[in-house]
């Protein structure tokens, strides 16, 4: 059940919020790149480097023991936190980016023929292009882009023109950071099973705001990254159905991926192991659990029901800083950008899907994106401005970048007028 949340006291479990930056306070917007991480998980790495600290799976010390008890524990915890249904189909890489190459490189690698095709959405993060553009080139694939319409949302009928038994992976992004728009995955993936294709799911985003069930999803792969989700950077999640896990090569040879080796032949670790060459990231995935445990305490429900306020809040005093100017009410079926006209309202909004997250983008019509967001920090305000690592969906859009405010746990409305106000004044000028 959704109630009404402390966000005073969840703010106060973030030291990072308590400063201030060009003499403001700080007002973090910038959710969509990163997210501040709580004590609770910067006291785990601490308390790891300063009492635990020790190699995993390896010697039969007591630290180790430890240690490894304490990342294995991660595991559990991620495989909860997504419903997987075994632990083992939970591989720690160093971020959604490394997931996802590490499935293109080596099931693209084993599965990918020649004249195949690979299906991405023009509102990918770079990291689910280039990884898919390379393995397509090397294989001779043909990579296809389903196209979007003004609000931002995926065009279903164009997918299904798309899809044909040539088609042998779906590759989308379930939630976009740069338009906030939440993706029918679902839908998606019903439809690429019909036909025997595989579904990978970039869940960056979605995993911060949206409930996730891969086994309800039935999605084969899902990548997933800690740093968009109050936990440490270079650690993230591939999740892989275990028959196609097991089927894949390793991504990297090495130490921990191996159970046998000679100079003459190597035999491979089961999975997870089998793709976790080297040392991993031993710190900051025993801190991630602390993470995972902060955003199940207050519950996606609570979580999601907090942001869409600070989102609707934002979205409807932009739009009435463009009434204020022009006179003209904007209604929410045609405040969507690209729609003639709407170029005379000094604030453009980019992402008006009707499903979304606490994602807004736009453009002051007359102003750099980048100037703004010089202006907005000089104000204290953290925003990103730029493509969002998405250049292609701003070509298709017609716009080199975007101002994005992106909304958190731990923001306020208070903070959100603050913001509004500024933005009101770089309209003025
Ligand atoms: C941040 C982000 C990525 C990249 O994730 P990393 O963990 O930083 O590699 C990919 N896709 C989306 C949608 C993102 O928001």
């Amino acid at each position: 059940m959704a109630h009404k949340l402390d966000i005073i006291s969840i703010r106060n479990q973030f030291p990072i919020l308590h400063q201030e930056v060009n003499g403001k306070p700080l007002i973090y917007f910038d959710n969509a790149a990163t997210t501040q991480k709580p004590q609770s998980v910067i006291d785990a790495l601490i308390k790891y480097y300063s009492h635990d600290n020790a190699n995993i799976h390896r010697a039969a010390h007591t630290l180790a023991a430890r240690s490894t008890d304490m990342f294995e524990d991660t595991r559990k915890t991620i495989q909860a936190f997504i419903n997987a249904k075994e632990v083992e189909e939970c591989i720690f890489t160093k971020g959604v980016t490394e997931s996802i190459n590490l499935v293109a490189q080596s099931w693209g690698r084993k599965f990918l023929n020649v004249g195949d095709e690979v299906i991405i959405s023009t509102m990918e993060h770079h990291s689910n292009i280039v990884p898919w553009q390379m393995i397509c080139e090397e294989k001779g694939a043909i990579l296809k882009v389903i196209p979007i319409n003004n609000a931002g949302e995926l065009l279903m009928d164009e997918y299904d023109k798309m899809l044909s038994t040539k088609t042998k992976m779906v590759a989308c992004v379930w939630v976009s950071n740069a338009l906030g728009t939440i993706n029918p995955v679902k839908n998606i993936i019903e439809k690429a099973h019909a036909l025997g294709a595989k579904v990978l799911l970039d869940g960056a985003q979605a995993c911060s705001h949206l409930e996730v069930d891969v086994q309800d999803l039935d999605c084969d792969f899902l990548a997933i990254s800690s740093h968009k989700l109050y936990g440490p950077t270079g650690v993230g999640v591939l999740y892989g159905k275990r028959e196609l896990l097991d089927a894949m090569p390793p991504y990297q040879g090495g130490g921990e991926m191996i159970k046998e080796v000679s100079f003459d032949k190597t035999t491979y670790n089961d999975i997870p192991y089998k793709f976790e060459a080297g040392t991993p990231n031993i710190g900051d995935v025993i801190a991630f659990k602390y993470a995972l445990d902060f955003v199940n305490e207050i519950g996606k429900e609570n979580i999601a029901t907090h942001e869409n306020e600070l989102l609707k809040h934002c979205v409807d005093g932009l739009l009435e800083i463009n009434q204020s100017f022009t006179g003209t009410s904007t209604s929410l079926s045609d405040r969507n950008v690209m729609s003639s006209g709407v170029e005379t309202q000094p604030i453009t909004l980019i992402g008006t899907a009707k499903e979304k997250v606490s994602v807004q983008s736009f453009i002051i019509n007359d102003m750099h994106h980048f100037d703004a967001g010089m202006m907005l920090d000089a104000k204290g305000i953290a925003v990103r401005t730029g493509h969002h690592c998405t250049q292609p969906l701003m070509n298709y859009l017609g716009v080199d970048g975007t101002i994005r405010a992106s909304f958190s746990i731990y923001n306020t409305l208070e903070e959100v007028d603050v913001f509004l106000e500024a933005v009101r004044k770089l309209v003025k000028r």
